[in-house]
């Protein structure tokens, strides 16, 4: 029985709900009327449920759905793209996952797990290169990488002082713990905490996890509830896209969406939509589900429009070209500069360690470049978190439009600070003109000149202004 609200993940992600959903959108896919309407109601900015979004992702006019994520996505994201980098931590795991080269099995993975003197040289080198927001990523293993350990990491991370470089932000990819673990993380200055569902098929789920703790579909879905209940306000959810059909995905996606909403008040901080890439011993031909960029880009946009409020991330899973068509259609996180091995930013990796192999090879300087000249503000933002901006209270500065006052200038001022101290000749030029063109559009008239003001600072040598 479908519960939005019931903290039981068989009710929460309903097979039966999916399957009927599946079935209305196909009795409905040439009701113009009825699509007509969802269009006009999503243009309200004010979302769409599971069942009407799915019904404009598979019959929605194309044109007409990109145009309205993009006009939603300037209305909420204006032209920033906030900056990440993940960080492997280490690459043991007790898992059997059998769309990963971490799973348990593969013995000819060589296993890394980074000690703290190296993990303080990686984040330096992730500080080097202008990153300010990290994703924290590790196998599961409670002998290798227990809590302790990904405690430990944070804590030396957000310890570093070095040069103008600081790690403001660290959002947690781990494997479903207690709501003691939870605590911990919470106590430590964690960001978002990131669990992709990978896929909300039971039966798939069930295949594609023969063994070790994430083999309990239970466990690992009602994670987010456990996080919530033990004060990590922001949750980020995510599929990986080729292991079941799409539209399955979709709707369940939207539907633990619903559920963060009714059982804990706030929605997904942030949706990931990986696809299933090459990676040692993965072929991703040889999952039957895989999507073109077509469908890719249609999911984004039609998560924009339904979700409005919720970040959405793409990483370099993606090549150039897909990343720049997402862009425009609702994503409003992009990694950059990644490297998916452990300890491959300061040296380049002589075993294999790697999750998946990377599409879009360009270093962080090239990806601000290419975003300033495609007319993107690149962001180094990490003032909400810092602020106490999260959960509820996040949520309703986004849904009052508030939020745009702290975004822009935050844009700017992190992008100054980035301009000044890491960017190539060509991308400081390029940058420093893009602050001048964006100055004007701060629309708080004290808000802008403190920006003016700030923005002069920081080329004095200060650092770190937020509002
Ligand atoms: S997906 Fe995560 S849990 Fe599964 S094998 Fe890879 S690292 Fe381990
Ligand atoms: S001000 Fe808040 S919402 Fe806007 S970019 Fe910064 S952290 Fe994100």
């Amino acid at each position: 029985m479908y519960n939005a609200g019931s903290m039981s993940a068989g009710e929460f992600i309903s097979h039966e709900e999916i399957m009927d959903a599946i079935d209305w959108v196909e009795q409905n896919k040439h009701n113009e009327n009825l699509i007509r309407q969802l269009l006009q109601k999503a243009s309200e900015n004010k979302g769409l449920n599971h069942r009407e979004a799915a019904l404009l992702l598979e019959a929605g006019d194309k044109d007409e759905i990109f145009r309205l994520a993009r006009r939603i996505k300037e209305a909420f994201y204006g032209n920033r793209i906030v900056l990440f980098a993940p960080l492997y931590l280490s690459n043991y795991c007790v898992n059997g996952c059998l769309y990963c080269p971490y799973h348990s099995q593969n013995k000819t993975m060589a296993r890394k797990k980074l000690l703290q003197e190296e993990i303080r040289r990686e984040a330096i080198t992730l500080q080097d290169m202008g990153h300010k927001r990290l994703a924290i990523e590790s196998g599961e293993d409670p002998v290798n990488n227990p809590i302790e350990y990904i405690v430990e990491s944070m804590e030396t991370i957000y310890g570093i002082k070095h040069k103008n470089g600081a790690i403001r932000r660290m959002n947690v990819n781990i494997a479903a713990t207690t709501e003691d673990d939870y605590k911990l993380l919470k106590d430590t200055g964690i960001g978002t905490y990131i669990l992709f569902q990978e896929t909300y098929n039971r039966e798939r789920y069930k295949e594609l996890h023969p063994s070790g703790p994430k083999s309990d579909y239970e466990w690992h879905t009602e994670a987010m509830d456990r996080a919530m209940q033990s004060g990590i306000d922001d949750v980020g959810l995510g599929v990986l896209f080729g292991l079941e059909r799409y539209l399955y995905e979709f709707i369940a996606i939207l539907m633990h969406a619903e559920h963060l909403e009714a059982a804990h008040g706030v929605g997904p901080h942030t949706i990931s939509v990986p696809r299933i890439r090459a990676a040692e011993g993965i072929n991703p031909g040889s999952f039957r589900n895989g999507i073109d960029d077509e469908t890719f880009a249609r999911i984004a946009a039609c998560l924009r429009i339904s979700v409005p409020y919720t970040g959405i991330i793409v990483s370099t899973r993606e090549s150039e070209e897909s990343r720049k068509k997402v862009l425009e259609l609702g994503v409003s996180q992009i990694s950059g500069g990644s490297r998916t091995s452990v300890g491959g930013y300061e040296k380049e990796e002589k075993e294999n360690t790697k999750q998946f192999k990377v599409n879009d090879n360009r270093t962080l300087d090239e990806v601000v470049n290419w975003l300033i000249k495609d007319k993107f503000i690149p962001s180094f933002c990490t003032a909400c978190y810092r602020e106490g901006r999260t959960g509820d209270r996040f949520m309703s500065l986004c849904k009052s439009g508030q939020i745009q006052n702290c975004c822009l200038p935050n844009a700017l001022m992190t992008l100054q600070e980035y301009l000044i101290d890491y960017a190539k000749d060509g991308t400081r030029s390029a940058g420093e003109e893009l602050i001048k063109g964006e100055i004007g559009n701060i629309p708080n008239e004290k808000t802008r000149s403190i920006v003016i003001e700030h923005l002069e600072e920081i080329k004095q040598g200060r650092r770190d202004f937020r509002v």
